[in-house]
C-alpha cells in the first residue's frame, strides 16, 4: 500500500473534467492507499466553509466518503484554499496540517509544504499572503457576506492573473536559498511541495548533504500523483 500526495487540482465548476477524474481517483487509487496527502489548491477558490457552491458540495462528498472507508485524509492550504477551515474538516473527515509538516515515511523524513512560500523572489505575492494568511484579516473576511466575499475572490483571481500575466517566469518558481533555508531549520531529507505547477524531482546540493525536493504537477491537463511505499516515492502522472 502506498500514502498519496496530490496537490493544485483547482476544482472548479468551470472545468468539470477535473473534478470527475478527482472524484474517480477518491474512488479507486485513494481507496486503497494507506493515506491521501492534499497538499494545497484543491479548490480553485475558497471564501468560507459556508460557501454552499454545489460543485465543491460533490467533491466534499467524494472526500468523506473516502474517509468512511478508512483511508486518512490530511490537507493543507494553498494560496487559493487558505480560507479552510473546522467546518469543512468536520464535514469531510479530513484532518488540517500546517505548512510545512514534517513527516516520518518509510524511515525517511520528509517535509511536506504546498510550496508558495518558498517563492521569495515574488515580493509582490509575499506581501498578499503575509496580508491573507494573518488570523485577523481572515476573521474581517469571514464577517462579511458570502456575497462580497465571492466578490473579493473574484476580483483577487483576476488581479492575480494579471500579476503572473506580467512576471517573468523565474520569480515564479521557488528560491535556491529558501529551499536551502528550509531544509537547514528542518533537517529533512525530503522536500515534497506543489504550487509551481512544475513536476519534477530535483537532486539539491547543501553545503553538507544531498537532500531531494519533489514538486507535484497540477491536474489541468491530467492528474499528477506522488505514490510513496517501501520502495520510496515516485512521481506519477494519471492519464485523464
Ligand atoms: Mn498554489
Amino acid at each position: 500500500m502506498a500514502t498519496l500526495f496530490i496537490s493544485d487540482l483547482h476544482l472548479d465548476a468551470e472545468r468539470p473534467d477535473i473534478g470527475a477524474q478527482f472524484l474517480a481517483f477518491l474512488e479507486t487509487d485513494a481507496r486503497a492507499a494507506e493515506a491521501l496527502y492534499i497538499l494545497g489548491d484543491l479548490f480553485e477558490s475558497w471564501v468560507g466553509d459556508d460557501d454552499p457552491n454545489p460543485h465543491y458540495a460533490v467533491m466534499k462528498t467524494g472526500i468523506r466518503a473516502l474517509v468512511d472507508a478508512g483511508v486518512p485524509v490530511f490537507f493543507m492550504h494553498g494560496n487559493r484554499d487558505f480560507m479552510i477551515g473546522q467546518q469543512f474538516s468536520a464535514e469531510t473527515g479530513v484532518q488540517l496540517l500546517d505548512d510545512p509538516t514534517p513527516l516520518e515515511l518509510y524511515g525517511e523524513r520528509v517535509l511536506l509544504s504546498h510550496g508558495d512560500a518558498l517563492c521569495t523572489d515574488d515580493r509582490q505575492y509575499q506581501n498578499v499572503r503575509q496580508l491573507t494568511r494573518d488570523p485577523e484579516w481572515q476573521a474581517m473576511m469571514r464577517a462579511k457576506p458570502l456575497e462580497e466575499r465571492l466578490a473579493f475572490a473574484a476580483q483577487a483571481r483576476a488581479a492575480s492573473q494579471a500579476h503572473y500575466a506580467s512576471s517573468s517566469e523565474d520569480i515564479m518558481d521557488v528560491n535556491a536559498d529558501a529551499v536551502a533555508q528550509i531544509f537547514r531549520e528542518h533537517d529533512m531529507d525530503i522536500l515534497l511541495h506543489g504550487h509551481t505547477h512544475r513536476p519534477a524531482l530535483h537532486q539539491v546540493e547543501l553545503p553538507d548533504r544531498r537532500v531531494t525536493r519533489i514538486v507535484l504537477g497540477d491536474w489541468y491537463e491530467q492528474g499528477s500523483v506522488v505514490a510513496w511505499d517501501e520502495q520510496g516515492p515516485r512521481l506519477q502522472v494519471l492519464p485523464r
